[in-house]
């Protein structure tokens, strides 16, 4: 396709480079709606199709689909779903802005590359979501509920028995019971979920303000006797617990989690390695046939000891299932999610058809870790650069 300066900004996606990833930056609807605010959309051939949007899709909203080479020479922002390889930002040039969930928390080298190749680098992660004007941006919220519902649906499908009462002409069939750890914004929805599938469910979480919301969805409370409430909370974040307490609160989880038929682990604390809660040996008390799905699981270990990305079934018979990309999994809905919290971050940073240079407020200064210059009457703490 001949390439032609355009006018206003211009904002590209490229297929997704990390593995099980299915969504997608940008949703042809989101097209259309930035097209309004004065800004052009690039996508890569092909980028949408795992989220089930063709790229004819994309050319009806408006958007040009283009190959990777002129996204990359045309567009003065990129979004992504996770944030882009060596080998995209080498091929970036200065100037350039890249948004998306790229991991500043924990990666300051991977920051330190951006500043040194002169993009500018918005960390979604860092979104200060207490702030009214950060709600349609929050793509932790947006993804996390879809993670956590998805979650659920895993639980019950790998589970050889049903979840829901039945009682039949053969007998009664008891409801599965559903132990839910970590009740934020997945936990919540994994609870919603079991629950309209007929399971009986409990949750705990180390917020005391998480009380109230499960039991507001018709879950029980799992009282561990333990009192981690000091400091927690902050900014609505868990803190993390010291050594000690994370002892006491695994061997309790051990103890309680034995009478569950499933696991649905979602426990994080920003920017730190995700806590463990059921060890191996909680593991093993767990009965054939249980299962464990934790969303936590990564690299890094998640919130089961010994869980991975993937499925593994313990010589016990307990199916553990590390799971952290089931967002992807809901690749449509996960898309027009947070194709919607990308264009938002991005129209922040859009003034009078074109992007900032300086930065002015506090969502600045939060997201912002490479590139744009602090404004004189604002201070800026969080840059990497
Ligand atoms: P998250 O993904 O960082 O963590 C998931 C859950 O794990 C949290 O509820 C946390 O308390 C829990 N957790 C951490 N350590 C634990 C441990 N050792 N044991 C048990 N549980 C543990 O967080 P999230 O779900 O994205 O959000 C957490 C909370 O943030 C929400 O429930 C909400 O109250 C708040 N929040 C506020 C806003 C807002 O102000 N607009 C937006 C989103 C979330």
């Amino acid at each position: 396709m001949a390439e032609q300066p355009e006018a206003g900004v211009q904002f590209g996606v490229f297929n997704e480079t990390t593995e099980h990833e299915r969504r997608v930056a940008l949703t042809p609807d989101i097209v259309a709606r930035l097209r309004k605010k004065g800004v052009g959309c690039l996508i890569e051939q092909g980028a949408g199709l795992a989220a089930q949007y063709t790229d004819a899709d994309y050319e009806r909203a408006g958007a040009r689909v283009c190959d990777r080479q002129t996204v990359l020479a045309t567009c003065d922002a990129f979004g992504f779903v996770s944030r882009p390889d060596a080998t995209l930002v080498t091929a970036m040039r200065p100037g350039q802005w890249v948004i998306g969930m790229l991991g500043s928390f924990t990666d300051d080298a991977y920051i330190a590359s951006l500043a040194q190749a002169g993009l500018t680098a918005v960390a979604i992660e860092r979104l200060p979501r207490q702030l009214s004007a950060a709600q349609s941006m929050d793509e932790m919220t947006s993804q996390n509920s879809v993670m956590g519902y998805k979650a659920a649906l895993v639980a019950a499908n790998a589970y050889q028995a049903f979840l829901p009462m039945m009682t039949t002409a053969a007998g009664t069939i008891r409801p599965a019971k559903v132990l839910v750890l970590g009740a934020g914004i997945a936990g919540l929805q994994a609870i919603g979920t079991a629950r309209r599938l007929g399971a009986v469910v409990t949750a705990y979480d180390v917020r005391p303000a998480s009380k109230s919301e499960v039991e507001s969805l018709g879950a029980k409370f799992l009282d561990l006797g333990l009192d981690f409430s000091a400091g927690q909370g902050q900014g609505g974040y868990a803190r993390q617990l010291t050594k000690e307490e994370q002892a006491a609160q695994q061997a309790a989880v051990d103890e309680k989690a034995a009478q569950f038929d499933i696991v649905i682990t979602t426990a994080k604390v920003p920017g730190r390695k995700p806590p463990m809660l059921l060890t191996a040996a909680g593991v093993k008390a767990l009965h054939r046939g249980a299962v464990i799905v934790d969303c936590a699981a990564s690299d890094l270990g998640g919130n089961v000891e010994g869980s991975v990305v993937g499925t593994q079934v313990t010589e016990g018979g307990v199916t553990i299932i590390g799971a952290p990309y089931l967002a992807s999994d809901v690749s449509n809905t996960a898309s027009n999610l947070l194709s919607r919290n990308v264009a938002d971050v991005l129209s922040h940073f859009v003034r009078d058809g074109r992007l900032r240079t300086v930065a002015g407020d506090e969502l600045d200064d939060a997201l912002v870790v490479a590139g744009l210059e602090a404004s004189e009457t604002e201070e800026s703490g969080k840059k990497g650069e």
